[in-house]
C-alpha cells in the first residue's frame, strides 16, 4: 500500500499535448474516507500501464488531501480540511497549511471532482452547487455543465442547494441577522473555492465509509469524467446516463440540547409526509415535517448548537436541460 507522509502531499498529474478541458480529482479530503484514494490509485495503474490513454486536456489526481488525518484514520487532523477552504497567510494550522498548497491546484483546473464517503448507511448521492445567479452568496454560471457532471456520474440521487442552507443556518443561529463574511467563509469546502475561481465542481458521496463498492463507484465517476469532457475514449455502446432524482436542501435544523432526540433512527433519504414526527425537543416539544421530503444527513450525536439534520424536498431542476 501506498504510503502517505503528512508533510507530502502526493499528486499525479498527467497532460496530454493535445489541449482540452483540466480535471482536478481529489480523495481523502476526510482521512477516514478511503474510496476516493482507492479510485485514484486504479486510475493512476491504468494510465501507467496504458490501459487509459489521456486524449487532451489535464488530468491531476490528489489520492490523499489529509495525509495527517488519514494517518489517525480519522475524518479530521487538526479541523476539518472542507471548511474555511481558501488561501491564508500565514495559514493557522495543518489544514491552512495544505489548503495553500491545493488552492494554486484548484485555479490551474476547471472542473473538480470531490470523492468522499459517509457514516449512516445509504446510496451513493452527488452534490451539486446553487443555480446560475449573479448574487451575493454564491454567484455562478456554469450550473448546466456541473449538472451534467453530476448526471453522467449516475448515482440515484443528487442534493442541490448546500450553501444557501448553510447560510440560512447561520442567520437562523444569529437571531435573523445575515451571516457575516468570516462565519460564511467558514461554509466553503473545496467546491466552493472551485466556483469562485471560474470553474465547477462535484462532491461525490460514494457510499457507507466501509462499504466495500464505494471505490468501484470513485472509481467509475472518474472514469465517467474523463469520457464526459472528451479526455479518454468513450467505448462504443456506452449507456446514456440515467435519470437521477433530484433533492434541493431547504433547511437545517440544529440540535439545540443533548436531549433533543430523533423519534427513530433516521438513514439519509429516508422520506418523511407532511406532519410526520421526526424528534423530540428536549422540553417535550415534537418536531414535525412542515411538508412533505427527506430527511438528509441526520446526526443523532450532534454537538448542542450543530446541525441536527438537514430536509430535502424534490427538486424541479432538470440537469439534462440549460438552465432558461
Ligand atoms: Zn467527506
Amino acid at each position: 500500500m501506498t504510503s502517505y507522509p503528512d508533510d507530502i502531499l502526493r499528486i499525479h498529474a498527467y497532460a496530454a499535448l493535445e489541449p482540452g478541458p483540466r480535471l482536478l480529482v481529489l480523495g481523502g479530503v476526510h482521512g477516514n474516507e478511503t474510496c476516493g484514494t482507492a479510485g485514484i490509485e486504479r486510475t493512476v495503474a491504468e494510465f501507467d500501464s496504458g490501459a487509459l490513454r489521456l486524449l487532451r486536456g489535464e488530468l491531476t489526481l490528489v489520492p490523499v488531501c489529509n495525509p495527517l488525518a488519514r494517518r489517525l484514520r480519522r475524518r479530521e487532523g487538526e479541523r476539518n480540511l472542507n471548511r474555511l477552504f481558501r488561501p491564508s497567510d500565514p495559514p493557522a494550522d495543518y489544514e491552512a497549511r495544505i489548503t495553500n498548497r491545493l488552492c494554486p491546484l484548484l485555479d490551474r483546473h476547471e472542473v473538480l471532482l470531490d470523492l468522499h464517503s459517509f457514516q449512516s448507511a445509504g446510496e451513493a448521492f452527488a452534490m451539486i452547487g446553487p443555480r446560475d445567479n449573479d448574487g451575493p452568496l454564491e454567484p455562478f454560471a456554469r450550473a448546466f455543465e456541473e449538472g451534467q457532471l453530476a448526471l453522467h456520474i449516475g448515482t440515484p440521487r443528487v442534493v442541490e442547494g448546500w450553501l444557501d442552507i448553510y447560510a440560512a443556518g447561520l442567520a437562523q443561529r444569529a437571531g435573523g441577522l445575515p451571516p457575516d463574511e468570516a462565519a460564511l467563509a467558514f461554509g466553503w469546502g473545496t467546491n466552493e473555492y472551485m466556483r469562485s475561481r471560474g470553474g465547477y465542481g462535484v462532491t461525490l458521496e460514494c457510499g457507507q465509509h466501509d462499504d466495500p463498492a464505494a471505490p468501484a463507484v470513485a472509481h467509475a465517476a472518474i472514469h465517467a469524467a474523463l469520457r464526459l469532457l472528451g479526455m479518454v475514449e468513450t467505448p462504443p455502446g456506452a449507456p446514456a446516463p440515467s435519470r437521477p432524482s433530484l433533492l434541493r436542501l431547504v433547511s437545517v435544523t440544529d440540535r439545540l440540547h443533548a436531549g433533543d432526540q430523533f423519534v427513530r433512527e433516521w438513514a439519509t433519504f429516508d422520506p418523511v409526509a407532511q406532519g410526520e414526527p421526526i424528534g423530540m425537543r428536549d422540553d417535550g416539544q415534537m418536531l414535525h415535517a412542515d411538508r412533505d421530503g427527506f430527511i438528509v444527513f441526520p446526526n443523532a450525536e450532534a454537538l448542542p448548537g450543530t446541525e441536527w439534520f438537514y430536509f430535502a424536498v424534490a427538486s424541479d431542476r432538470d440537469l439534462a436541460r440549460p438552465a432558461g
